[in-house]
Parts: structure tokens; sequence; C-alpha cells
């Protein structure tokens, strides 16, 4: 019998921790990305509600996955990412929620650099000294494929069975149902997972749900 001790949560960041998209200049980032790879299309990724150029900025670096420039590429983003620390907004629950599993693994999988999830965590007051955060890198695929995942639950030796990814978007669903985690969605729209999605009414109710 696995009991409450042996899981471990992983969330996603933007939108599910905290809204930093919502303040991205994602227009520019998007174009000093593309003045450094050019322009993109018919790049395969989940659908979202995101802006256009949020999506088309998460889809260049999915694109140039490999290449060289890629670095290059999330640098010229990651700036404007940084940029909007200061203005983001706490998801509704977030200390309350962080709180119900601070005896519990948990890490943190996400399409923004290490250094902008720490940075917007710590502006919010949750301390990353010693949690687990996986970013984007030139070394793994993004979500959604399953490298994230994985990876932290190497590092927390748990095998993902016993792993909940709690996320807002298909980007998520698709890394958790990749790697083999459970899933509970926190969506900012009903639409934005698909029908018979498990999912919470918020982030604090995902948490009680993915240690009941
Ligand atoms: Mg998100």
């Amino acid at each position: 019998m696995m009991g409450a001790m042996s899981r471990a949560l992983i969330f996603d960041l933007d939108r599910t921790l905290v809204d930093i998209q919502s303040f991205t200049d994602y227009g520019s980032a998007r174009r000093d990305a593309e003045a450094i790879i050019g322009t993109q299309s018919e790049i395969a990724v989940p659908a979202t509600d995101w802006s256009a150029d949020t999506q088309a900025a998460m889809g260049l670096l999915v694109a140039c996955s490999g290449n060289p420039l890629w670095q290059r590429v999330s640098d010229a983003i990651e700036r404007y990412e940084m940029a909007a620390i200061p203005s983001s907004a706490p998801m509704p629950g977030l200390a309350e929620a962080w709180a119900a599993c601070r005896e519990v693994p948990r890490a943190v999988v996400t399409l923004v650099p290490e250094s902008v999830a720490r940075a917007a965590l710590d502006w919010h007051g949750i301390d990353t000294g010693d949690l687990i955060v996986i970013g984007r890198r030139a070394d793994q695929r993004p979500k959604p494929a399953a490298d994230g995942l994985i990876a932290v639950c190497e590092q927390l030796g748990i095998d993902p069975r016993h792993a909940v990814m709690i996320g807002d978007s298909s980007w998520d669903l698709g890394a958790a149902e990749a790697a083999g985690t459970d899933f509970i969605g926190v969506p900012t729209r009903p639409e934005n997972l698909p029908p018979g999605t498990r999912t919470a009414v918020n982030l604090e109710a995902a948490v009680a749900a993915a240690l009941a």
C-alpha cells in the first residue's frame, strides 16, 4: 500500500503557481528570437489559450531544439520573462497550497528558465533554496515531452507513477501522460484542458486532492 508519504508533487510554474505570462512582452520576445532563428511555421505543439506571441515564442524553442542557436533564442526570450517578475501575480492560494505540501517531496518543471522560475517564486515569498526546479534548457526536450518530469523523479528517487503533476495547460498534461505520472489540472478556463481531464477548482484543492 502506498501512502501519502510516497507521493511527490511536480508543479508547473506559469499560471499554476505564478502568472508571469500575462505580464511578459512575448511580442518583443518573439521578434528578438525570430531575428536570431528566423520565423518558423507549422510547429506541432499543444493548443492553448496563450497569446499568439506566447505560443509562437514557446513554439520557436521547440522548433529549434538541438540547434546550436537554441541558447541564444532562449536568452532573448528570458530577458522579457525576467523583466515581468516584479509585476507578476501569485495564483490564488499559492501560500496556503505551498504550506499544505511542505512535508511532501516536490519540484517545479517549467517552460521558463530555472533562473526565471526561482526569481519569480522568491519574489512571491516561496523559498526555493532546497527546491528542485527544472526549467527550459538546451539539453532537455521541453514539455510536452517527459524529460523534465523523468529527471525530477530520478532526483527525488521516486517512480513517476507515484508522482502527481499539477498544471494549468495541455503542455503539462502531455508531459504527465508521456512520463506516466498522474495529473490534476488547474486550468484558468475549463476549455484549456481536454474534456474528461481530472481538474481541481484551484491550487489548494489540487494539492489536497493529490495528497488525499
Ligand atoms: Mg502553465
